[in-house]
């Protein structure tokens, strides 16, 4: 059988936090668990949102943290040729078109109003940047998935999304687009991360269908939130982080994760990872949608 592969795909928008450690930390013990690798990509697809030096400081801190990788990380800003290759494709399945909608011009799902009157044709030379360039949902249906932790979802896109951006108006490669091509290249069996992402997936799946790729296994993380049950502050958390160090750090996003308590004896990053795998147990995240911070 071939091996899996799970992967942790972090923004470059700041430190690394509680919240993205604790996604880091579930996806590669999921992996690792099941014998499968997993890989690192840093989803920078949004150079608008990049903030200075934090990639490096996250691949760094991962380092620190005893987590690893057994291949090159995969920088979406260095990938665009693909994301324009699987742009092509769609062009040629007639499938986008450009909107000139202007943000607050609808409301709720997106109406199709550019849907025919801004259609490419397959060989149309598509704008580069100044208008958002969308994907025809026609005919998408209900897409279903059976989350790994939080049971059947389903979404009828069209009606509940409707024809999504796949290339913004600033000339940025949407992250819908990205992610499944990505997700692609990189073999991707199965993607753990936070809820806050269950919505997309439908947009994904309908992604792969199109492109030809296969579907992943996706299972939904809870959301860590602060003790009160609001958002997480990521600048708090990262600084929390920091200064807890990794074996506090680990110990802590394991407790939060509602695995068993590792032994005192286990005093290092590498043997807290090799532990925490053996006895990974996600059952206990089953509809669990947030994660309180002590
Ligand atoms: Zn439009």
């Amino acid at each position: 059988m071939a091996i899996g592969r799970g992967r942790f795909a972090p923004s470059p928008t700041g430190d690394l936090h509680l919240g993205s450690l604790v996604a880091a930390l579930a996806s590669s013990l999921d992996a690792r668990h099941r014998g499968d690798d997993w890989l690192l990509r840093l989803e920078d697809i949004d150079q608008a949102r990049a903030v200075p030096g934090a990639a490096d400081r996250i691949v760094s801190a991962l380092k620190l943290f005893g987590f690893v990788w057994p291949e090159p990380v995969l920088v979406q800003s260095k990938n665009l040729q693909a994301y324009e290759n699987a742009l092509d494709l769609l062009q040629t399945q007639g499938r986008l078109f450009v909107c000139h909608c202007g943000r607050g011009s609808y409301q709720g799902a997106y109406p199709g109003t550019c849907r025919h009157v801004g259609r490419l044709l397959p060989e149309e030379p598509r704008p580069k940047s100044g208008v958002a360039i969308r994907l025809n949902t026609q005919d998408s249906g209900t897409l279903r998935w059976q989350d790994g932790w939080q049971g059947w979802q389903q979404q009828a896109l069209e009606n509940d999304i409707g024809d999504f951006v796949i290339r913004r108006k600033d000339g940025f490669h949407a992250y819908q687009l990205a992610v499944v091509v990505d997700d692609g290249a990189q073999g991707i069996t199965r993607v753990v991360r936070g809820m806050d992402l269950l919505d997309n997936t439908p947009r994904q799946l309908f992604l792969q269908r199109l492109l030809g790729l296969s579907e992943p296994e996706y299972a939904h993380l809870p959301l860590v939130v602060e003790p009160d049950g609001t958002k997480l502050s990521k600048s708090r958390s990262s600084a929390a982080v920091a200064a807890l160090g990794p074996t506090t750090a680990l110990r802590l996003a394991l407790k939060l994760l509602r695995q068993p308590e590792p032994p005192t004896v286990l005093n290092n990053p590498h043997d807290l990872h090799t532990w925490a795998a053996a006895q990974w147990n996600p059952t206990v995240l089953s509809s669990v949608t947030h994660l309180h911070l002590p």
